[in-house]
C-alpha cells in the first residue's frame, strides 16, 4: 500500500509541479510585459470578398518576449483571464487601438472601424463603459469607429448582464459582433435577446470545409449554411473567419456570406503594414 501511495504521489506532482511552475514563471513574465507596454496590436483586415474591399480591421495583440520572442495570445490570454491581469491587458488594448485610430486620422487617412475583443471578465467589470467612454474622448473617436467581439460563451455566464452591457454600448454607437459562433450552444431565443450587430463563423467549421472525407465537409458545409441563413434571417451580418482558400470563399459567397477575415486575404499585421492597404484598399 505504501508503494502503491508513493507511486500515485510521484505520478501527480512532478507533472503538475512543472506546470504550476510554467504557469508562475509566465504571469510574472506578463507583469514585467504590462510594466514595460511590450504587448502591441496587429490588425487583420475584414474584407468584402466581392470586391476586396477592406471593411473594418480586428486588432489582436501580440506579445514580444525579451528572451521567447513572439508569444501568442492563445498561450498568454488564458493565464491572463485567470490571475486577473486580463483587467490590465484589456485597457491597454482599448488605449493602443484608440491611439492607432487618431493617428491614422490625424495621417489624412480616412479610417475603418477597429474591432477589439472583449473577455468575460471585462465585460462584467464595473467601470467597463465609462472606461470606454474616456478613451473615445481623450482621443476625439467617432463611436462608429471602434467595435467589439464578444465570445458567445460569455455572454452565456450571465445573460440578463450581458444584455444590459451591450445595450450600453450600442446605445453610445458601438457595434457588436458575438465572435466564436456556434462553439457555445446558445439558444435562438437567446440570440435573439442580444443586441449585436454580426455574427463571427468559427474557423473550426470553415477548416473542414472541402475535406476528402466526404461526410466531414457536408456536415461543416451544413453548419455553416445554417449559420449564414441564421445571421441573414436575423438582419445580423455575417463574417467568416479563418478563411485561407478559394473554395471557402465561393462556398461562402454561394450561400449568401460576403464578409471574410483570413490568411486568404491578409494575416494579422503591424500598423505599418496595414496604413498602404488602407490607402489602396478603399
Ligand atoms: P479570435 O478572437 O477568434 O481571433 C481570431 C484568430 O484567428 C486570431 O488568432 C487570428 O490570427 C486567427 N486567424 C485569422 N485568420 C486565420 C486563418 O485564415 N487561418 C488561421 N489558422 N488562423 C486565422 P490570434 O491572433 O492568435 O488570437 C487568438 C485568440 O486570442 C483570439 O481569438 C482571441 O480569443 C484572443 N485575443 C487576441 N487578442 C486579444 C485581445 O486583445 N483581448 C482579448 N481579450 N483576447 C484576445
Ligand atoms: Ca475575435
Ligand atoms: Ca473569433
Ligand atoms: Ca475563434
Amino acid at each position: 500500500a505504501k508503494a502503491e501511495g508513493r507511486g500515485a504521489y510521484r505520478f501527480f506532482t512532478p507533472a503538475l509541479n512543472e506546470q504550476m511552475h510554467q504557469q508562475f514563471q509566465l504571469e510574472q513574465d506578463l507583469r514585467h510585459a504590462l510594466e514595460r507596454e511590450q504587448l502591441s496590436l496587429h490588425y487583420q483586415p475584414r474584407v468584402d470578398m466581392r470586391n476586396g474591399r477592406i471593411l473594418s480591421l480586428e486588432a489582436l495583440v501580440r506579445w514580444n518576449h525579451p528572451r521567447h520572442g513572439w508569444i501568442p495570445p492563445g498561450r498568454f490570454i488564458p493565464v491572463a483571464e485567470a490571475t486577473g491581469l486580463i483587467l490590465q491587458i484589456g485597457p491597454l488594448v482599448l488605449r493602443q487601438a484608440g491611439q492607432q485610430l487618431a493617428r491614422w486620422r490625424d495621417a489624412g487617412l480616412d479610417p475603418v472601424p477597429v474591432a477589439v475583443n472583449l473577455s468575460a471578465n471585462e465585460l462584467y467589470q464595473d467601470a467597463l463603459v465609462e472606461r470606454i467612454d474616456d478613451i473615445i474622448k481623450q482621443q476625439d473617436i467617432p463611436p462608429r469607429l471602434l467595435e467589439f467581439e464578444i465570445t458567445e460563451s460569455a455572454t452565456m455566464r450571465s445573460i440578463d448582464c450581458a444584455v444590459d452591457i451591450l445595450t450600453a454600448l450600442r446605445a453610445r454607437g458601438f457595434s457588436i459582433a458575438l465572435d466564436d459562433f456556434g462553439t457555445g450552444y446558445a439558444s435562438l431565443n437567446y440570440l435573439n435577446r442580444l443586441p449585436v450587430n454580426a455574427i463571427k463563423i468559427d474557423r473550426s467549421f470553415l477548416a473542414d470545409l472541402g475535406a476528402t472525407e466526404t461526410a466531414r465537409h457536408e456536415q461543416a458545409a451544413a453548419i455553416v449554411k445554417a449559420i449564414t441563413g441564421l445571421g441573414n434571417s436575423l438582419g445580423l451580418e455575417g463574417i467568416a473567419e479563418g478563411v485561407e482558400n478559394a473554395l471557402q470563399r465561393d462556398f461562402l459567397l454561394a450561400h449568401g456570406c460576403h464578409i471574410a477575415q483570413g490568411y486568404l486575404y491578409s494575416r494579422p499585421q503591424p500598423a505599418t503594414a496595414i496604413e498602404p492597404l488602407l490607402r489602396a484598399g478603399r
